[in-house]
């Protein structure tokens, strides 16, 4: 006879750091919703400062005091391994130009290889079934991940029989307006988006917040950029060039060149501008954070 287990091993929460997530690991923490075990935060190693600095927060003033253990996971330095020939590399979706002047993009592998791997390789750790170890069927954790109502489309199913995820901002009803209020009213008022740095899905806002209120950070991205014109080290390195040229931003220019300066319409509308140059209209729509299950690449 199979028994099979209706309660999870144990509840983990996908922690992003980003506003959703940051929010769901403070409503457990203050009772409001059943008691997590575990934050999984998964670490590209190339987040800006402030995230970090939210999350070490988050793990000191909410996490900590609730007893909710918080993990760093990773499976490496997304930038390094970028600009490693002897790293294989998952790569990043760049903005390519090819050769006969037409636009392309490189295919997103960094959620997968940065985020999803090593959360679902702690999860199993946690479970006690390390891979490749069998996990008995029926032994399942509950997966929380912050997810609002505005993104609700964004809300998938696991892949594997061990994760069970569950959306309480769903369950709650919540916007991330709302969201954003609760962190507020919590002492979290400038909760950043968590993403790579250099992200090539940016905005051309996120880029310019960048570029004037971190300089370093921005020097950071713009060699990183001028560094992956003919694709990952690695590739050239295995003979496999890139035919074309790749770049960060969407122009498919130069990042210190690239007309970040544009305004958005949602940002045009919101400071009834009419003069100012347009961006093109795909820059409308801000992209979300990044996380493990919902990259903000699935809405690009
Ligand atoms: S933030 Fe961008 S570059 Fe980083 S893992 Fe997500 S999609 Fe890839």
């Amino acid at each position: 006879m199979t028994i099979t287990n209706t309660e999870p091993a144990f509840r983990c929460l996908s922690l992003g750091a980003g506003v959703q997530s940051s929010l769901l690991l403070i409503l457990a923490a203050q009772g409001h919703l059943p008691k997590i075990e575990y934050a999984l935060f998964s670490d590209t190693g190339w987040e800006p400062r402030s995230v970090y600095a939210h999350l070490d927060r988050l793990e000191r003033e909410v996490a900590a005091p609730a007893g909710i253990k918080v993990f760093r996971v990773s499976s490496g330095n997304i930038r390094r391994d970028a600009l490693d020939p002897d790293h294989r590399f998952a790569s990043m979706p760049l903005f390519i130009k090819n050769p006969d002047g037409g636009d392309g993009m490189t295919r997103r592998q960094c959620t997968g290889e940065y985020k999803i791997k090593p959360l679902k390789a702690k999860v199993r750790e946690l479970l006690g079934y390390p891979y490749p170890a069998r996990i008995p069927a029926g032994v399942f954790v509950e997966q929380w991940i912050g997810i609002s109502r505005d993104e609700f489309h964004r809300a998938k199913d696991a892949d594997v029989r061990y994760m069970r995820n569950r959306f309480p901002l769903l369950d709650l009803d919540l916007t991330r307006e709302d969201c954003l209020r609760l962190l507020a009213e919590n002492g979290f008022p400038d909760t950043p988006k968590s993403s790579c740095l250099g992200c090539p899905f940016h905005s051309d806002r996120q880029w310019r917040q960048i570029r004037d209120q971190s300089p370093e950070e921005w020097a950071d991205v713009v060699s990183f950029d001028a560094a992956i014109r003919a694709g990952s080290a690695r590739a050239n390195a295995t003979g496999s060039p890139l035919l074309g040229s790749a770049y960060l931003h969407r122009s498919r220019l130069p990042l210190d060149q690239a007309p970040i300066d544009r305004l958005s319409r949602a940002e045009r509308r919101g400071q009834q501008l009419d003069l100012l140059p347009l961006a093109d209209a795909d820059e409308d729509d801000e992209p979300g954070g990044c996380s493990p299950w919902a990259c903000r690449g699935d809405a690009a």
